[in-house]
């Protein structure tokens, strides 16, 4: 991604971040809209960040032993998150997926993943493989490197098509360790769960007995306080109001089944279903770490227990629990408020309406979403419901808009397959990414 490749375009060397802003080696100034992958909650170079993170360098780098911040920050992640009782860090998202599909297999006794097409769950050898077109099929690799016979122990199906899980279900039941999935899917633009996906993934698992995995990886503590299974729960004072849909060209049938599937007034109402879609394992990452490199797998008890040294799943690792990578998310979760949630809505609404109504002023059609800090853009007539209609979207157009938001301050993610992402610090330059779409759709060529 960060080659600019899939864009048309050389790409820029970040030399420092303030708050929304990226400043590159010759000195330009950009928005920041790829907020280090989703990493980055309260904006580049945030006070509290950097100095829990000097304070805990102060006292040495690393000792690959036990330490205090490991549990608090460990402790903040089960207080979030109900499913999680116990909680392993690792130090990427990748590691944390590996990890996670080990445990299921571990736990079960079984062989197959199933992941959806489009999903992105880091570089996994076994989960680096495509679609088969339209039905569920057995993987096939996608990168050099990887054995045939890796990648087949991966069924492959169509994101929001239940009839497809369920026939996959049917055929390889028995042998399916569990189900991997983004609650929204992030790698594929913005697309989020329709009505019942979730929540039939769920008793799909349980009719199989394989377990349910949530890659919240981008998800976690960037949606919502906790991450897209507590979205409707919301004890926490901290929790996030529920997401915005899809708004653009034919939208209605995205948004009639998109976010929030059983949206209530009350908070507390909502719990019904994110019990319904629970998870057996949670991945973490990005958030978690303030920018730094941690990532997490957890889930109940008796299922953590299965992990080294209680249980006869080996994973470990020489930095993981780095004392000063646990500052820097202690000092992250810690400066997330209510208004921190509030806020990320309110900047990422403001974004998707001001750029669709820029859009729609030069003549383009283009969808757009969110849910917290994180949504998305895709220049299509129609709402993106799965990897094709991803697929389908207009690329080169994409790469145009591109680089004609770099020239004019805007560092959006260099690939119309990815989300984007704001953070709490991106209040003040909305008006300037909006002024800066207007003059880019108005450059674009139609
Ligand atoms: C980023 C991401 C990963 C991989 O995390 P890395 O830290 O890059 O290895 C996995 N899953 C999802 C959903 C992600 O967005």
């Amino acid at each position: 991604m960060r080659s600019f490749r899939a864009v048309g375009d050389e790409p820029v060397f970040i030399e420092h971040g303030d708050g929304p802003f990226v400043f590159d080696a010759d000195s330009n100034r950009y928005v920041d809209l790829v907020c280090g992958w989703g990493s980055c909650l309260h904006g580049h170079a945030y006070p509290s960040v950097v100095e829990a993170v000097i304070k805990a360098a102060d006292k040495g780098l690393g000792f690959g032993a036990c330490c205090e911040a490991e549990s608090r920050l460990a402790e903040i992640i089960i207080g979030a998150i109900p499913s999680i009782e116990r909680v392993r860090f690792v130090n990427s998202g990748t590691e944390a997926v590996m990890s996670a599909i080990r445990l299921a297999r571990a736990a079960t006794g079984r062989t197959k993943i199933l992941k959806f097409a489009g999903g992105y769950h880091g570089h996994v050898d076994s989960l680096l493989v495509s679609a088969g077109s339209g039905a569920a099929t057995l993987g096939r690799p996608d990168s050099a490197g990887v054995p045939e016979s890796i990648a087949s122990t991966t069924i492959v199906a169509p994101y929001n098509d239940l009839a497809e899980v369920e026939a996959a279900v049917t055929s390889y039941g028995k042998e399916l360790a569990g189900i991997l999935v983004e609650p929204i899917a992030g790698n594929m633009g913005f697309v989020p769960p329709v009505q019942g996906f979730l929540a039939g993934l769920r008793s799909l698992c349980d009719r199989c007995g394989a377990l349910l995995i949530f890659d919240e990886v981008m998800t976690g503590f960037r949606v919502a306080w906790g991450g897209y299974q507590t979205l409707n729960q919301s004890p926490s004072p901290r929790a996030g109001a529920p997401c915005e849909h899809f708004a653009g060209p034919g939208a209605g049938a995205a948004r009639a089944g998109a976010l929030n599937p059983n949206p209530s007034p009350n908070p507390s109402v909502g719990a019904p279903n994110a019990i319904d879609s629970r998870p057996d394992i949670t991945v973490l990452g990005k958030v978690i770490g303030g920018g730094m490199p941690v990532a997490a797998y957890g889930g109940t008890a008796a299922l953590m227990s299965n992990v080294s040294p209680l249980g006869p799943m080996y994973q470990a690792g020489t930095l993981s629990g780095n004392p000063v990578a646990m500052a820097a998310g202690i000092a992250a979760l810690s400066a997330c408020k209510e208004q921190t949630y509030n806020r990320l809505r309110q900047i990422s609404r403001a974004l998707t309406e001001g750029l669709q109504m820029k859009a729609r002023e030069s003549g383009f059609e283009l969808q757009t979403g969110s849910c917290g800090g994180l949504w998305g853009l895709a220049f299509s007539p129609r709402p993106i419901r799965n990897f094709d209609d991803a697929k389908s979207c207009d690329h080169s157009r994409y790469a145009q808009f591109f680089r004609a938001m770099m020239d004019r301050g805007v560092f959006l993610p260099p690939s119309s397959f990815e989300a984007l992402f704001v953070s709490a610090a991106h209040e003040s330059a909305v008006e300037q990414v909006i002024a800066a779409a207007d003059k880019s759709f108005r450059s674009l060529r139609r």
